[in-house]
C-alpha cells in the first residue's frame, strides 16, 4: 500500500487505554484519529478528534467510519471479525485482517495455527461436553487447565482441574461453553515478544519482556528480559513465524512459556498492542504504539533498540489513588488512562521505572 500522507485519518475500533495510547502516537505523527466504541467518554475518545459511539456491529456507523478513514485498525481482539469483513466489503483498508482476528479469538484455532507454523504449544484438547472433558483429563492428566475457547482474558474463564473429582464442577463453572483443556506448562518464566510487520512484509521485533502475573492479571514487565541469547532468538523466531503465518500487518504480542530445558512454548497471541509492551514507551525510540501506526499507514517501521532497562508496573483499581506519590518519583513516568471508577483489578494506568 502507498504510505499515507500527513493529516490522513485513522479509524480505531475499540476505545480503551490501548486505543488512547495509539491515538496519542498517531496524532504525534500528524494523523487524525476517529475512535469507534460503545462509550462516549472512553479513554480513547478523550484524546481523539472524533468518536463514533455505537455497537461494533452497527453497519450504518461502520459505513460512516469507512467513508471517513484512510485506514482502519483495532485495539480490542473481541471486535467481531464480521465487522472487519463488512468494512473491507465497503472498500476500506483494514489492518490487521479479519483472518488474524478469527484465529486468535479462539484458543483452539490459535494453538492449532501455532503448531502448523512449527511453533510448540502445551498439549490441548477441544472440549464440547462433559464426556470430552473426562476423556481429555484421562489423556492430559492433572493438574490441567480448562479455559473457555473465546473471550477469556486476565485469567477469567479459566479453572484448574487438580484431581478427577474436580471435573464436573469445572465443566459447570464455564456454563458448558466450548472450551479447551490444556496440559500444565511447568515454566520457569513467562515472557512476551511484541513485534510488527508492515504491508511490504518487513518484520521488526522489540526486545523481550519478562512478565509477572498476580491473580491472573499482568502486574509487572521487566525488559529487556535477562535471559539466554538462545531463548531470545527462539522467541523472536516464534514471533516472526506467527506474523508471517497470519500475513499480519500491525503490531502483535506473543505470550510465551520458557521451560526448564530452554524450550519455548506459545501460550497466546494478542492481535494488537499489548500491556507487556508498555515499557517500550520509555525503553525504545519507537514505542509499540507508534510502531503499530507506522505499520498500518505504510510508513517504515521504527527503531526498536532498547535504550535502557524498564520495569512497567500496572496500576490496578485503587493503586491509581497513589498518584501524588507516583507522580513525584524520580526516573519514572506515570501514564493515566482517564477512567473514573477505580474498581478492583481495573487497569487505571501504569508507571514505567527506569532501572539502568
Ligand atoms: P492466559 O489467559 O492463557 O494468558 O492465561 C493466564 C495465565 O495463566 C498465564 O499467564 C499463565 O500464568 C497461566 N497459564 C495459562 N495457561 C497455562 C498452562 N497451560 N499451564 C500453566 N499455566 C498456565
Amino acid at each position: 500500500m502507498q504510505a499515507l500522507q500527513l493529516g490522513a485519518t485513522i479509524g480505531i475500533l475499540g476505545d480503551g487505554q490501548l486505543g488512547r495510547m495509539l491515538s496519542q502516537a498517531a496524532s504525534r505523527l500528524g494523523f487524525k484519529v476517529v475512535t469507534f466504541g460503545p462509550d462516549a467518554e472512553s479513554p480513547a475518545a478523550q484524546v481523539s478528534l472524533a468518536s463514533k459511539v455505537a455497537a461494533y456491529t452497527d453497519e450504518a456507523v461502520l459505513a460512516r467510519l469507512a467513508e471517513r478513514c484512510d485506514v482502519i485498525t483495532f485495539e480490542f481482539e473481541n471486535v467481531p471479525a464480521s465487522s472487519l469483513d463488512y468494512l473491507v466489503g465497503l472498500g476500506a483498508t483494514v489492518a490487521p485482517s479479519s483472518k488474524a482476528l478469527r484465529i486468535t479469538q479462539d484458543r483452539v484455532f490459535e494453538k492449532s495455527f501455532a503448531r502448523e507454523q512449527g511453533v510448540g504449544t502445551v498439549d490441548f484438547r477441544a472440549i464440547d461436553s462433559l464426556d470430552d472433558l473426562k476423556a481429555a483429563v484421562a489423556e492430559l492428566g492433572v493438574p490441567s487447565l480448562l479455559k473457555t475457547r473465546r473471550e477469556g482474558y486476565d485469567g477469567k474463564g479459566q479453572v484448574w482441574i487438580k484431581s478427577t473429582d474436580d471435573i464436573a464442577e469445572a465443566f459447570n463453572s464455564l456454563n458448558g461453553r466450548p472450551s479447551i483443556l490444556e496440559a500444565k506448562a511447568d515454566f520457569t518464566r513467562e515472557i512476551s515478544v511484541v513485534a510488527a510487520r508492515g504491508w511490504d512484509g518487513t518484520v521488526s521485533t522489540f526486545p523481550i519482556g519478562e512478565n509477572h502475573h498476580v491473580g491472573g492479571i499482568l502486574s509487572t514487565t521487566l525488559a529487556p528480559a535477562q535471559i539466554a541469547a538462545e531463548t531470545v532468538a527462539r522467541a523472536h523466531d516464534i514471533a516472526r513465524k506467527v506474523l508471517e503465518g497470519l500475513d499480519y500487518v500491525g503490531v502483535l504480542a506473543v505470550e510465551l512459556f520458557v521451560l526448564p530445558g530452554g524450550d519455548v512454548l506459545l501460550n497466546e497471541i494478542a492481535p494488537r498492542v499489548h500491556n507487556s509492551g508498555h515499557w517500550t514507551q520509555d525503553g525504545c525510540l519507537c514505542d509499540q504504539f507508534e510502531q503499530h501506526i507506522r505499520a498500518v499507514v505504510g510508513w517504515p517501521l521504527g527503531d526498536t533498540t532498547a535504550r535502557c532497562t524498564v520495569e512497567m508496573t500496572n496500576l490496578l483499581g485503587a493503586d491509581i489513588l497513589d498518584w501524588p506519590r507516583l507522580s513525584a518519583e524520580a526516573r519514572a513516568r506515570l501514564y493515566v488512562y482517564g477512567k473514573d471508577d477505580p474498581r478492583p483489578g481495573r487497569k487505571m494506568g501504569h508507571i514505567n521505572r527506569i532501572k539502568s
